[in-house]
């Protein structure tokens, strides 16, 4: 007997891109932000998003979101395309967790409260069980024993590793971290940094923008370098930092390394 091999042109769950971007465009008035970007990022894969400020990084986080409409092109999430409202949205845009440089913690509710909402407002998750989720995630980034506080009561490299639990307890299949130690006291960004290589470690897809170099060096399997908008060059960290291509990468490393 022979079995029929599988046809070629219809990937499986497991070799598509988890996050795929092709030919995204988008303005701001006169601004064009995204010029034709095209990534993919495969599943388990780290990618670290660098560029000088005002090259349109946060922009791209917030469209793979949807935080932020395109104008063309298409962002697709593990095979979806992200559709632009209503239920649909909202189940995918579960998929995709997001850091922010502020930590944007709900200030009035304590940190277990933080991490509980989502799952049982978005997912109809029960009481008991998100609070056994949340525990276990607090304890995983080393604030479990903050939970009874409010956000204001703890530094902010407790705040922002609550709120990488926060965004786990959606179990997202991507995470996305916007420059999430930039607004931080250098001595906690390490902790937080920690907390970001174990979830690499452990497999979790990542699109991190960041300027920690020692981060990209450690947790990262490719850098995308940004400039006005455009993916300039993409390189694996090792060879990004030590023989960048273009001029504005050279240039750029020049300031900040
Ligand atoms: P980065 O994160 O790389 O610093 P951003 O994506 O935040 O860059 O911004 C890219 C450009 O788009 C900047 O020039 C910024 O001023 C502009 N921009 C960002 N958000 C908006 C907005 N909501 N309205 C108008 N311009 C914006
Ligand atoms: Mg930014």
């Amino acid at each position: 007997m022979t079995r029929e091999a599988q046809p070629s042109s219809t990937p499986t769950s497991s070799d598509r891109p988890l996050v795929s971007l092709t030919n995204v465009n988008k303005h701001f008035g006169e601004l064009h932000v995204l010029r034709d970007i095209n990534l993919d990022v495969a599943r388990g894969e780290v990618v670290v998003v660098i560029g000088p400020s005002g090259s349109g990084k946060s922009t791209l986080c917030r469209a793979i979101n949807r935080l932020e409409t395109i104008d063309d092109g298409q962002i697709m999430i593990d095979g979806e395309v992200l559709p632009a409202e209503g239920k649909a949205l909202a189940k995918l845009r579960a998929d995709v967790g997001m850091v922010f440089q502020s930590f944007n913690l709900f200030a009035h509710k304590s940190i277990l409260e933080n991490v509980t909402l989502g799952p049982i407002k978005v997912k109809g998750m029960k009481g008991g069980e998100a609070k056994e989720l949340a525990m276990s995630l607090l304890k995983r980034v080393g604030v479990d024993n903050q939970a009874q506080k409010l956000p204001a009561q703890l530094s902010g490299g407790q705040q922002q590793r609550v709120a990488i639990a926060r965004a786990l307890a959606m179990k997202p299949k991507v995470m996305l971290f916007d420059e999430p130690t930039s607004a931080l006291d250098p001595e906690m960004i390490n902790e937080v940094l920690d907390s970001m290589v174990a979830l690499a470690k452990e497999g979790m897809t990542m699109i991190v923008v960041t300027h920690e170099m020692g981060f990209a060096r450690k947790a990262a399997d490719r850098v995308v370098f940004m400039a006005d908008g455009q993916i300039m060059e993409e390189a694996t960290p090792e060879s990004f930092f030590t023989n960048p291509q273009s001029d504005r990468a050279k240039d750029f490393l020049g300031k900040i390394l």
